[in-house]
C-alpha cells in the first residue's frame, strides 16, 4: 500500500498498515506476541534507542501488530501517525500530556462521554491540569474561555449521549486563532462518517473499544495526530518545541516535523505512562476496522428507521437524534457527518422514571449494558445506573433525565429492534 491516499475508504480500511508477513507471508496481520525484539548487532540497538532508525525494540513502546493498526487509523482519518493506546480513557490522557503541564487547562464542551467529565473535573486535577467546560454552541464563550494558560481545546464530533454534533469548523477556527491545538474525540461518528482533520482538529482520540472494533470484545484506544499543527509557533508546547529532557534534549519537532508529536508519544508518552495496547487487541481491533463501512451504514440506516418510528410513539415525549429532521442539529450533521448521524441517541418516555425501568427491562434484543457502539443493539437507564449518585438537576444537564434512556443501535434487522421496543414500551406504559 504505498501512494495509499489514492485509495477509498472501503479499501483502506482492509489494507492500510498491512502486508503480507515478510517473514512468512502470512496474508492477515500476524499477532506479534513478543515483549523483545533481537537487535541485529550493538550499532542497529544504538540507532533504534537513538531514534536515527524505526523499529522494534520492547512491546511497550512499539509491536509490529499494534503499529499496522496505527498506520490503518492514521490513513483512515487522514493523519500523519497514531498512537494506540489500552483504552479511549489512556488515549485522552496521551493526547494532553505532551501539551499540559501544572497550572495549564483544556476548554472542554459541556456534551462529553460521562467518563470523560470525570476525568477532566476530577482526575486530571492530581496533575496540576484542570478543565474549563463550556457550552461549545456559545462560541463566544469558548474563545472568552481560553486564556494564556489553555493549552487544548476538547470536544466530541457526534457527542455523547446523542443528538448532538459540534460545529467543529467554528470551534477549529477560535482554537487556531488562540493558537491552541483542537482535540476531536470521534469514537461515536468513527472516520467514516467524520474526518475531523478536514474540518480543522489538530488530533483525533477513539476508543477503539466501541465502533472501531466493533463487536464488544477489546477495550482500547488511538490518537491520531494531523501533522498540521506548528508546535514551534510559540513557546506554549515545550516538549514538542524545546529540548524534550525526557529524551537527552532531543527537540521532537525540528527532528521529526509532522511526526513530532507521534514519536513524543512512543518515546516519551508510552515509555514513562505505560498505557500500551497489546497486541491481541490490536488483532481484534484491525479485523474490526476491515467491516467498518458496511457496519456504520447498517447502524445508520438502523438508527433513522428506529428513531423515526419511536419519535411517532404516543408514549414517546421526544427523541434527540440529529438525523431527524426535528432535530436542531439536523442541518449541521449533514456538512459534519455527511453519511450519517451515528447510531447513538436518546429517548425521553412520557411515564418517567418507573415507566423507563419497566421499558429497559422488558426488551428482549436490546442489552442493558454500559457500552455502546456493539453491534448488538444496547440500551442504558443512566439515572438508575451510571448517573445514580447524580441529583435530578444534575442527571438533567448531563442529558441523562430520570426520564431518558439512551441507546445504541446495533445491525441486526430493523424490523426486529421495532417490534422489541413495541412490545417493551406496551409494557411500560402498561
Ligand atoms: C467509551 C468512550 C470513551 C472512553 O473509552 P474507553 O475505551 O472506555 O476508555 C471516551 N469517549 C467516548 C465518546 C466514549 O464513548
Amino acid at each position: 500500500m504505498t501512494d495509499a491516499p489514492k485509495y477509498g475508504f472501503d479499501t483502506l480500511q482492509v489494507h492500510a498498515g498491512a502486508r503480507p508477513d515478510p517473514a512468512t507471508g502470512a496474508r492477515q496481520v500476524p499477532i506479534y506476541q513478543t515483549t523483545a525484539y533481537v537487535f541485529r548487532d550493538a550499532e542497529h540497538a544504538a540507532a533504534l534507542f537513538n531514534l536515527q532508525e524505526v523499529g522494534y525494540i520492547y512491546s511497550r513502546l512499539t509491536n509490529p501488530t499494534v503499529s499496522a493498526l496505527q498506520e490503518r487509523v492514521a490513513t483512515l482519518e487522514g493523519g500523519a501517525g497514531a498512537v494506540c493506546c489500552s483504552s479511549g480513557h489512556a488515549a485522552q490522557i496521551m493526547a494532553l500530556f505532551p501539551l499540559m503541564g501544572p497550572g495549564r487547562n483544556v476548554v472542554a464542551s459541556t456534551r462529553l462521554y460521562g467518563g470523560t467529565v470525570t476525568q477532566f473535573s476530577q482526575t486530571i486535577k492530581r496533575f496540576g491540569w484542570s478543565a474549563k467546560f463550556v457550552d461549545f454552541d456559545d462560541l463566544d464563550a469558548v474563545a472568552a474561555a481560553i486564556d494564556e494558560n489553555t493549552r487544548a481545546v476538547f470536544c466530541e464530533s457526534i457527542a455523547n449521549p446523542g443528538g448532538y454534533v459540534t460545529d467543529l469548523d467554528a470551534i477549529a477556527a477560535i482554537s487556531d486563532k488562540a493558537g491552541v491545538p483542537l482535540i476531536v474525540d470521534n469514537t461515536s461518528a468513527t472516520p467514516y462518517l467524520c474526518r475531523p482533520i478536514e474540518h480543522g482538529a489538530t488530533l483525533v482520540v477513539h476508543s477503539m473499544t466501541k465502533y472501531l472494533t466493533g463487536n464488544g470484545t477489546v477495550t482500547g484506544g488511538v490518537v491520531v495526530d494531523s501533522g498540521k499543527f506548528d508546535w514551534s509557533a510559540s513557546d506554549k508546547f515545550p516538549s514538542l518545541s524545546a529540548p524534550e529532557p525526557a529524551y537527552h534534549g532531543l527537540k521532537f519537532h525540528e527532528t521529526f516535523g509532522a511526526l513530532a508529536f507521534t514519536f513524543h508519544g512512543i518515546a516519551i508518552g508510552l515509555r514513562d505512562l505505560g498505557m500500551t495496547l497489546n497486541p491481541q487487541a490490536a488483532h481484534y481491533t484491525l479485523l474490526g476496522i476491515e467491516t467498518l463501512s458496511l457496519r456504520m451504514q447498517r447502524h445508520v440506516e438502523n438508527a433513522m428507521r428506529v428513531a423515526s418510528w419511536l419519535e411517532n410513539h404516543p408514549g414517546v415525549e421526544q427523541v434527540t437524534y440529529a438525523g431527524l429532521p426535528s432535530s436542531p442539529y439536523n442541518s449541521r450533521a449533514s456538512s459534519i457527518c455527511p453519511k450519517g448521524a451515528g447510531a447513538l441517541f436518546t429517548v425521553a418516555l412520557k411515564g418517567g422514571y418507573n415507566a423507563c425501568v419497566k421499558f429497559v427491562e422488558a426488551l428482549n434484543i436490546f442489552s442493558h449494558v454500559a457500552n455502546l457502539g456493539d453491534t448488538r443493539s444496547l440500551v442504558i437507564h443512566s439515572a438508575s445506573t451510571t448517573h445514580r449518585q447524580l441529583s435530578p438537576e444534575q442527571q438533567t444537564a448531563a442529558g441523562a433525565a430520570p426520564n431518558v434512556v439512551r441507546i445504541s443501535i446495533g445491525i441486526e434487522d430493523a424490523d426486529d429492534l421495532i417490534a422489541d421496543l413495541d412490545q417493551a414500551l406496551a409494557a411500560a406504559n402498561g
